[in-house]
């Protein structure tokens, strides 16, 4: 078997920080790892794949690379497809990285992509800014409470509703509009996923996950169908409690025994300082996660990701990742390149 080649100068090391000095690349939506010019994608393990005038949209850029180019590509995924192929990769998509419509339909496009080379992609969203614009429809204040949503009887309806139909039958439709199979649930399907009402916090139908039952989604992914998940739970009363995305995602990639966790959101990855895109952290520990946290550095909506992440790890999800959800195909250059992108959590 084919050993996936990682970063000479990533082994061995606990964190590595990109360095703030141009040795990343970043544009408006383009992001790549490379050490050498703005124009030039590079492999991890140093060898120029291919070289070419990166446009903001990444469309342009697919344009210029020859017919050569495109085979080697290919080619040099062909270990990644062979080790991925039958595993379970669980992808939450949601918030900032699903407004824009265009991308929206390319994130879909490369699930179908993996689904039909034989992965079996589970894809878990939230939607936090479709909730907002329903609730100002309906005449409803949406309101925050030390960053979590303060969720009242009404909210959680317009919640259940956004999120288990207007965001999920939206990203059905899209699979299968690009030609793959898709089928749509919420946590409260089969008591998929269990949450415990969080009184305490006094922010009202807000959740805990407290359980995963994975054998629907197991099933519908063994078919060869995409499972798309929203983030409603079930108290197992019959109540709907509203619950972070990344920490479902987490819980049924662990209960899945996935591969990877992957979490597409509106940054580079993890920064060291928010505001600097270039200052993404390529890989991180626990240990070091942990410390950030602390120091305040990864804070508000990043605190349930790198959560989440170390959860999975120590539950059996080989690896997981924060990758860019607004870069094109920034989730196929994940799976499938020697280079990957985003941030790297690891044990
Ligand atoms: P999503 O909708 O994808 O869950 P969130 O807004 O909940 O996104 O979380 C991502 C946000 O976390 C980023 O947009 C950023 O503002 C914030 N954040 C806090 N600390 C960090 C950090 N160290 N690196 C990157 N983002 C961070
Ligand atoms: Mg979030």
């Amino acid at each position: 078997m084919i050993a996936v080649v990682k970063s000479p100068s990533s082994v061995g090391n606990s964190c590595i920080l990109r360095a703030a000095n141009g040795t990343g690349i970043q544009g408006p939506s383009v992001s790549f790892r490379s050490n050498r010019s703005k124009n030039t994608v590079r492999r991890r393990n140093g060898g120029v794949v291919s070289t070419c005038a990166l446009s903001t949209e990444g469309e342009q850029a697919e344009k210029q690379f020859s017919a050569f180019d495109r085979v080697s590509i290919l080619s040099e995924a062909l270990p990644y497809l062979q080790r991925f192929r039958g595993k379970t990769i669980v992808i939450k998509y949601g918030g900032a990285a699903m407004k824009d419509e265009s991308l929206k339909a390319r994130v879909v496009t490369d699930l179908v992509l993996l689904g039909t080379v034989g992965i079996r992609p589970v894809l878990v969203h939230g939607g936090g800014p479709e909730i907002n614009i329903w609730l100002s429809k309906l005449g409803i204040e949406p309101n925050f409470k030390n960053g979590l949503r303060v969720t009242d009887a009404d909210t959680m309806d317009v919640v259940e509703m956004v999120l288990g139909a207007r965001v999920n039958k939206s990203l059905v439709n899209l699979i299968q509009q690009a030609g793959g199979q898709a089928v749509g649930l919420c946590g409260k399907d089969n008591d998929t996923i269990l949450a415990r009402q969080m009184v305490e916090k006094d922010i009202g139908f807000v959740g805990e996950v407290t359980s995963v039952d994975a054998r629907l989604i197991e099933g519908l992914a063994a078919q060869g169908y995409i499972p798309v998940v929203a983030s409603v739970a079930s108290d197992g009363k019959g109540q709907a409690l509203n619950v972070n995305a990344d920490t479902a995602a987490g819980e049924i990639a662990a209960a899945l025994r996935a591969e990877k966790l992957i979490l597409m959101t509106d940054v580079a990855g993890v920064l060291h300082d928010k505001d600097d895109p270039e200052s993404i952290y390529a890989e991180l520990s626990i240990r070091k996660c942990n410390e950030l946290v602390e120091q305040g550095i990864i804070a508000g909506g990043m605190i349930p990701k790198v959560d989440c992440c170390i959860r999975c790890l120590s539950q059996g999800v080989a690896a997981t990742h924060i990758i860019d959800g607004r870069q094109p195909h920034s989730l196929l250059m994940e799976l499938l390149t020697d280079e990957g992108v985003g941030t790297m959590i690891q044990g």
